[in-house]
């Protein structure tokens, strides 16, 4: 039988709740933002409130991507050169800002604030409906296809960007509740659904579309590969439920509301973020910060006791930071020595909590070791991504980061370094940990991509032509072979 909610009409005056209020105002880029539009200093140093704040004193980390974590001095940032630099009023609005999505500010600025109004204004599930019309927010949002997607969800060849056209631009939405639903963790934690879907949709919002590849796109292919990794059989048979939806929970938030940009222009720039989190781990501590927000603000555990909820947020962090591909090099040595060794031992909590961190940074930098079809398209959005941050530099006169300069980087240099030195050494010690046919299957395709973007080098250097249509491949609409209804 089909399920339909009405939900209640809320006034539009109704007042801001304070908790959500601070929550917005202290962690939120996108409720942030709209400072970097204003030229009164003193409103940054107002809404940084209580945080001491002298740029003067910090040292930056200067990260370089590819995980060479390198330690630069800040002296070069001259104070008075500072001082009348626009990087301080450099308005995240207009990263990968598109005509469509720009909108009256006021509108904007109310949506953000208004967590239940925001769910029920702007999500894309509800936009174009009618608001007096019935809301079918259980399973009425599949289309028939998207359905049949979903009982390939284990398939390495799922093809996410497919379902999320299939879905409306609601893949993250639905992948991660049809999830939850196959593992059963709505009913073993007594999750309600209308709270649940109620968080997973303010959690697809705070991912930023505008965003070419971290996006809610992203969110939804890792936990579909956090997915894969889950019923590998060293971890399905080991696993308990709460690691289950731990690792599936930080999949789907571990770049919550992710600006575009990396953490060196973070701190090149000012952001009070940087300065919050000391130049550590900004982006991730950021994540995983609004993460514990949307699941306070949603009451999705308001009914577990305190500790376990505690418990939760800590856990959630710890898996989240390990997604800092700055830390590589530390996780990778560790998780080396374990192997050597051949100690790890799934019964401890401990070790399977280390093996969930290992499973989702597999997941968040598996595009490499997808089937050509979907690892082109990741590429390419992450180098769209790096020049646009590339670009923003240049106008602005700040050092262009490594890997952002349109003019000198190419995706296929990006791709092979990505994959030789980030990627490779961290799938092969996963294959020795899980040695399957996954895991021989992902390889495979790292060892194949590598060769295409390679041949793709080689023919632009004999040819001067920087475009093949031989390897150019394009998107189809129709539902390939393997995800037909049978
Ligand atoms: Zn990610």
């Amino acid at each position: 039988m089909e399920v339909c909610y009405q939900l209640p009409v809320l006034p539009l005056d109704r007042p801001v709740p304070k908790h959500v209020l601070s929550r917005r105002g202290a962690i939120s880029f996108s409720s942030s933002s709209s400072l970097f539009g204003g030229p009164d200093p003193r409103q940054l140093s107002q809404r940084r409130g209580a945080i001491s704040y002298d740029s003067s004193d910090q040292t930056a980390l200067y990260i370089r991507m590819l995980g060479d974590v390198r330690v630069r001095s800040r002296l070069g940032f001259e104070p008075e050169r500072r001082g009348s630099h626009p990087y301080l009023y450099i308005d995240f609005r207009i990263l990968h800002s598109r005509p469509e999505s720009a909108g009256p500010l006021s509108a904007r600025k109310v949506r953000r604030l208004l967590s239940f109004q925001r769910y029920l204004h702007s999500s894309r599930f509800f936009r174009g409906a009618p608001p007096q019309n019935p809301l079918y927010i259980l399973d009425d949002d599949y289309t028939g296809q998207a359905k049949c997607m979903l009982e390939k969800v284990g398939s390495w060849n799922f093809d996410i960007f497919l379902f999320d056209r299939l879905t409306n631009g609601n893949s993250l939405v639905s992948l991660t509740f049809h999830l939850f639903n196959q593992y059963g963790l709505i009913d073993l934690f007594q999750l309600d659904m209308v709270k649940l879907r109620r968080f997973l949709v303010m959690v697809q919002e705070d991912y930023h579309s505008q965003n070419p590849y971290h996006n809610a796109v992203h969110a939804a292919d890792v936990t579909q590969a956090m997915h894969c990794y889950l019923k590998e059989p060293k971890l399905s048979k080991s696993l308990t439920s709460w690691d289950i939806l731990l690792g599936l929970l930080a999949a789907a938030t571990h770049d919550l509301d992710h600006p575009g940009v990396n953490q060196p222009f973070l701190i090149k720039t000012n952001h009070y973020l940087a300065a919050l989190y000391k130049n550590t781990s900004v982006l991730e501590n950021h994540h995983w910060r609004s993460a514990v927000g949307l699941l306070r603000e949603s009451g999705l555990f308001a009914h577990l006791p305190v500790e376990d909820r505690l418990k939760m947020e800590s856990q959630l962090g710890s898996l989240i930071l390990a997604t800092d591909i700055s830390r590589q090099n530390d996780y990778l040595a560790q998780f080396r020595t374990h192997l050597d060794k051949g100690d790890l031992c799934l019964g401890n909590a401990g070790h399977r909590h280390f093996i969930l961190q290992m499973a989702l940074k597999c997941a968040d930098i598996c595009n490499p070791c997808r089937p050509w079809r979907l690892s082109k398209q990741w590429s390419e959005k992450v180098t769209e991504e790096f020049f646009h941050q590339g670009d923003i530099e240049k106008k602005y006169k700040l050092d262009v980061s490594p890997l952002c300069d349109s003019q000198t980087d190419t995706v296929e240099n990006i791709q092979i370094g990505f994959m030789t030195y980030v990627a490779e050494p961290l799938f092969v010690e996963w294959g020795r940990f899980s040695d399957t046919r996954l895991s021989q299957t992902m390889l495979g395709y790292l060892g194949l991509n590598k060769a295409s973007w390679r041949g793709k080098l080689q023919e632009q250097t004999s040819s001067g032509d920087d475009t093949d249509p031989a390897l150019e491949e394009t998107d189809s609409e129709v539902l390939p072979q393997e995800y037909r209804c049978s």
